[in-house]
């Protein structure tokens, strides 16, 4: 037979070939992986034609910027240095990292914008009302403990200058939970951006950014859950091939007691959980951090301030507000194009 003939160093050559065929083949490679960060889950699927991109270390220096992120901004770690800023019961500056200074002064930009509907200063309410790393309480705040705590709070009183932080009020704690997470999720695209990865959706806790869509041009597709803690349904599918999506509600983290619902967004200008027909705000934006952060204080807003916040700033925004005979939508013009014509 001809193949008998064939020397072995031929048949290696030729499978040399092939294999140079197959690596330059234009069909992509999908890695898709999973893990455990900031309280939540996170995701990353991406596409990649380079031969020296591997799931195992890809994911190890995914890890690590997440680990960097909690170790600068969650308020659940004692040792974090978001906590350790909290702890320092101090009006003195405080030298702080970069990528704690950038939330930060970003989180006091959209404070400015938003007449403090978003403020990263209502920690001490949201460990009142029982949402944050302490225990629920047994009962309703008294109007007192309110009045004390609110003196605590209050995003004018937080300040950044030359790479420090500053607090008016000695006894003030800054609570990034709304922002950071938006935030770890555009660390982790900025870390496949250096890795030259051009197709990736990276999630944390359902905050997504997407970019160069997916293989043969198609959008990433993506759905926003309907406004119940009953079941997880899909209210809309929207798709999009570069962005970040984040969407905040009250559907989810609450409790009830006597008969009341008590949300864990708290309104700064009152002090008190949301009360009112709002329960989910999406937030299309450039990156997650922002998008993340208007979510909650769009959320804060209620249905009506919220609309003409999106109308004036050309926000591209979903908003799902009850009604009696159920759930309406608001959709901003921004955000029309992204909606997906098959759901
Ligand atoms: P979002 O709407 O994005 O944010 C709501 C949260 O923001 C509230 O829960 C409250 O904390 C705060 N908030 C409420 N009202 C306002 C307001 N008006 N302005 C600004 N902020 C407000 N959870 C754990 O259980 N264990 C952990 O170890 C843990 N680690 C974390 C580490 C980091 C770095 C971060 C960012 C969060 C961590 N969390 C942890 C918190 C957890 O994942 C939160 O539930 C989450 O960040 C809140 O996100 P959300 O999408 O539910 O709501």
């Amino acid at each position: 037979m001809m193949f008998l003939k064939v020397s072995n160093a031929k048949i290696w050559l030729a499978l040399m070939g092939l294999a140079f065929l197959v690596s330059c083949s234009d069909a992509p490679e999908k890695i898709a992986f999973s893990g455990e960060t900031m309280g939540t889950t996170y995701s990353v699927t991406l596409y990649t034609k380079d031969p020296r991109h591997n799931q195992e270390e890809i994911k190890r220096k995914v890890d690590i910027v997440l680990e960097r992120v909690n170790a600068q901004m969650s308020t659940y770690d004692p040792n974090s240095e978001l906590s350790q800023f909290n702890q320092f019961e101090s009006t003195e500056p405080v030298v702080i990292s970069r990528e704690l200074e950038r939330v930060v002064t970003r989180a006091i930009e959209i404070a400015e914008q938003t007449e403090g509907a978003l403020d990263i200063t209502v920690g001490p309410l949201v460990n009142l009302w029982g949402f944050g790393p302490q225990a629920r309480p047994e009962e309703e705040p008294s109007d007192k403990e309110l009045q004390t705590v609110r003196e605590k709070t209050g995003y004018q009183k937080l300040r950044v200058e030359n790479h420090q932080l500053i607090k008016d009020n000695p006894e003030m704690y800054v609570d990034l939970s709304t922002i950071a997470k938006g935030y770890g999720v555009d660390r982790v695209g900025h870390l496949l951006d250096q890795l030259r990865i051009k197709q990736y959706l990276v999630e944390i806790g359902g905050e997504v950014l997407t970019k160069g869509g997916k293989p043969d041009e198609a959008s990433w597709r993506l759905a926003v859950e309907k406004p119940v803690s009953t079941e997880r349904a899909v209210q809309r599918v929207v798709q999009f091939k570069d962005g970040a999506l984040a969407t905040s509600g009250d559907y989810r983290n609450y409790f009830e007691e006597d008969g009341r619902r008590y949300s864990h967004i708290i309104d700064p200008a009152t002090g008190y959980p949301i009360q009112h027909n709002l329960v989910s705000v999406s937030v299309y934006a450039d990156d997650t951090m922002s998008a993340d952060a208007y979510a909650t204080a769009l959320l804060v807003m209620g249905t009506d301030k919220a609309k003409a916040f999106a109308r004036k700033q050309n926000l591209a925004v979903m908003l799902i507000y009850k009604t009696e005979d159920g759930f309406n939508e608001y959709i901003s013009d921004a955000f029309k194009p992204l909606l997906s014509e098959q759901e």
